[in-house]
């Protein structure tokens, strides 16, 4: 046995996907990560175009620059960001920019700030790159919202990081203005980089997306095309910052990557340009069925925070063996204590599925474990 590096020994495979390979193949399964529409038309048709075309050979390392002027256009108008082609990187995924940013930026001794709970991949490429995790509680009497007084007392000398995900996996909450602005202004005070992971700003509620890098230079913001246009399967996503951080980033994209997929970039240049209905469309279904499991959840006793963006929902259900049991009764869902501490006594539950799926799921659940 040759025995792994000593990093790489400090983490553990996802159990998520281990959990969905052994369930049964019947169970209505509300512990997914991606959209369950399909990638709308016009993108398609340039990504078979681009193919037809022999666009298959390698791009410029940050992307091509087609791709980056629209990503440019696309920070200005959503984000308020002023940025340029040449301080954009096109990347594998929000996955890649978020192992680079760690890579190029963390090292032992180093602590960084993390939402508890969030996303899985956070604790794991921190720990990649040797750093220390220092947790900061997202309460449920704040509907899971991060907040600046909370982060502030956790920054010591070794704080080098934090990683913002607003609206959050696992839970859905959108943070208010005032706590990216002043968290934000404590990065610029006390000298430390926010990652800030922007992948569902567009899975929203009657409620305005901020970015912090509107008010720091401390930042890097990532983003992708999984989520708002359905393209998880297509790895391509993107990140922006000032200059001397997207030097260092660059390092560790061009020795790892190259170049993001020739297809994936064709693909994404037409949805920025192309119309924006089918994201639309996809959000105001995403609110039909928040409003369902909210309602139907509280309904039987699990509260649950009327989550204002993204597709989760994170009820306080505090039966152990809940996920289990559901999962016998045809309804896979993921234990909350998977993505930290905090998240015990919760369980994820996406609503990634059909809204005929979500309802029949509810049914289950009532008759089988809350009148069972
Ligand atoms: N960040 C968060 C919060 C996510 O939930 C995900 C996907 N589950 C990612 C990043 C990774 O997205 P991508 O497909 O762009 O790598």
């Amino acid at each position: 046995m040759i025995n792994p590096a000593t990093r790489t020994k400090s983490i553990e495979l996802s159990q998520i996907r281990k959990m969905f390979e052994v369930t049964n193949p019947n169970a209505i399964n509300l512990g997914i990560g991606e959209p369950d529409f399909n990638v709308p038309e016009n993108i398609k048709k340039a990504m078979t175009e681009s193919i037809d075309e022999n666009d298959t050979h390698y791009t410029p390392n940050k992307g091509y620059i087609e791709l980056r002027e629209e990503i440019v256009k696309k920070f200005k108008k959503d984000n308020d960001i002023n940025t340029n082609p040449e301080n954009v990187i096109v990347t594998v995924g929000a996955s890649e920019a978020l192992y680079m940013c760690s890579q190029a930026f963390v090292e032992k001794g180093d602590e960084v700030i993390l939402p508890n709970p969030s996303f899985l991949s956070y604790e794991a490429v921190v720990k990649l790159s040797g750093g220390d995790i220092n947790w900061v509680d997202c309460k449920m009497e704040n509907e899971f919202k991060l907040k600046a007084s909370d982060v502030e007392e956790k920054i010591n000398k070794n704080t080098k990081a934090i990683i913002l995900n607003s609206p959050s996996n696992p839970t859905g909450a959108v943070m208010e203005k005032e706590d990216i602005k002043a968290i934000a202004d404590l990065s610029m005070d006390k000298d430390f980089l926010i990652i800030s992971d922007e992948i569902y700003e567009k899975i929203i509620y009657d409620k305005k997306h901020y970015s912090p890098a509107k008010w720091s230079d401390n930042v890097i913001t990532l983003n992708g095309f999984s989520k708002t246009y359905a393209m998880t399967g297509l790895r391509i996503g993107y990140l922006t910052a000032n200059e001397d951080l997207c030097e260092e980033l660059l390092k560790i994209h061009q020795y790892n990557i190259a170049c993001a997929t020739t297809t994936s970039q064709r693909g994404a240049i037409e949805a920025l340009r192309g119309p924006q209905d089918s994201a639309d469309k996809m959000v105001a279904e995403f609110k039909r069925r928040r409003d369902l499991i909210v309602g139907r959840l509280n309904e039987m006793g699990y509260e649950t925070v009327n989550a204002e963006g993204a597709f989760y929902v994170f009820p306080k259900i505090d039966d152990e063996d809940f996920v289990s049991k559901a999962a016998n009764a045809g309804v896979i869902t993921v234990p909350g204590a998977a993505f930290g501490s905090n998240g015990k006594g919760h369980v994820r539950m996406s609503y990634a599925n059909s809204y005929e799926n979500i309802d029949k799921a509810m049914d289950i659940l009532e008759e089988k474990i809350v009148n069972g």
